[in-house]
């Protein structure tokens, strides 16, 4: 197993990039972040276009890329009603219930923020009959901004329109026994690991068995995130996600999770059993799963026309896209299955 200091390296990471807001389409702060961390290791990292980061953290041959996703689901002003409320469009795909009652923070284009709640409309149970039967949806969810506003007047002169970034508070917390509990787990917690990756391969002077990228992108939550920019040698590609938790599945928050197929069909048959190998080889608490309904970066590079071999692993992450919950022991297997095949 990795030295314990790396692993809780990348729980700090992951901690410090869960307090940085970035729904999909508003990515420029976590990138920064760990744009630099990379900066102050030694790396040389660049961004692409639309605003991946990628690094290339040496070695030679066979170029491997490993890519997380520092966005995030969250939504957007659609539009202000005229008593002062705000109706919302979701960003990424998630059911409403998910974030009835949660704070939010609406950020304008000029970078003023405001604190507001998202709410059913009619929310109150001593006026109300019907809250139980309504569906949780952008339509009956609604934001109650933290403001003296009744008007849409009122609210368009806070200088909220529509368009705005209205992000979840992913309500973080670390518990003394190693459970870390909050939104966005997906996929800070594999971008937490990357970092952890880079920092232990700079400081402890690794011999990568091959060439090695890190790549951290911005719009896997809406479909696109590695659909460009995958560096040209690269022949095979891991994307390292959240591993699914749920019924009939063995993955859990305590283990790196190595997934067989997902929604886009198998994962490349060679690269699963390599990682397998390494998994058993390390004696690591790992799972080979199936899950059900999920997508990932790197199936956006394989349909965007990359030539590549694919594959994918990540932390067990419990109640993904709601409440989320993973241990770190979940952290530190991933991050030694990554170490390990990469040396
Ligand atoms: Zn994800």
């Amino acid at each position: 197993m990795i030295s314990t200091e790396y692993t809780e390296y990348a729980v700090e990471s992951i901690l410090a990039l869960c307090k940085i807001n970035s729904p999909s389409g508003f990515t420029v702060k976590a990138i920064q972040y760990l744009q630099e961390n990379l900066e102050s290791m030694g790396f040389n990292p660049y961004t692409t276009n639309k605003n991946a980061l990628i690094c290339d953290l040496g070695g030679e041959g066979e170029p491997l890329l490993l890519a997380a996703h520092v966005d995030t689901l969250g939504a957007m002003v659609r539009s202000i009603k005229g008593n002062g409320r705000i109706r919302l469009t979701w960003i990424g795909g998630f059911a409403g219930n998910f974030v009835e009652n949660e704070n939010v923070t609406i950020i304008t284009r000029n970078g003023k923020e405001y604190t507001g709640t998202i709410h059913l409309i009619n929310a109150a149970a001593h006026t109300y009959r019907e809250t139980d039967s309504m569906s949780r949806n952008d339509v009956n969810l609604e934001v109650i901004i933290d403001e003296v506003v009744k008007t849409e007047a009122d609210v368009l002169h806070l200088g909220i329109r529509p368009g705005d970034i209205v992000a979840f508070d992913p309500r973080t917390i670390y518990t003394p026994s190693g459970f870390i509990k909050s939104r966005f787990l997906d996929d800070k917690a594999s971008a937490g690991i990357q970092i952890a990756l880079a920092k232990y391969v700079m400081e402890q002077k690794i011999a990568l068995n091959r060439k090695v990228y890190i790549m951290f992108t911005p719009y896997e939550e809406v479909g696109h995130g590695a659909s460009s920019g995958i560096p040209r040698d690269v022949v095979e590609m891991i994307s390292v996600d959240m591993g699914a938790v749920g019924d009939d599945l063995k993955t859990d928050e305590y283990k790196v999770s190595i997934c067989a197929k997902d929604s886009g069909g198998p994962y490349d048959y060679n690269l699963v059993s390599a990682l397998i190998e390494v998994a058993e080889r390390e004696k690591l608490n790992y799972a080979v799963d199936i899950y059900p309904y999920y997508g990932s970066d790197v199936e956006a590079s394989l349909r965007a026309g990359y030539d590549l071999r694919h594959g994918l692993i990540g932390p067990g992450v419990f109640a993904s896209h709601s409440y989320e919950r993973t241990h770190i022991t979940g952290i530190e297997n991933t991050l030694t299955l990554l170490a390990s095949y990469i040396a």
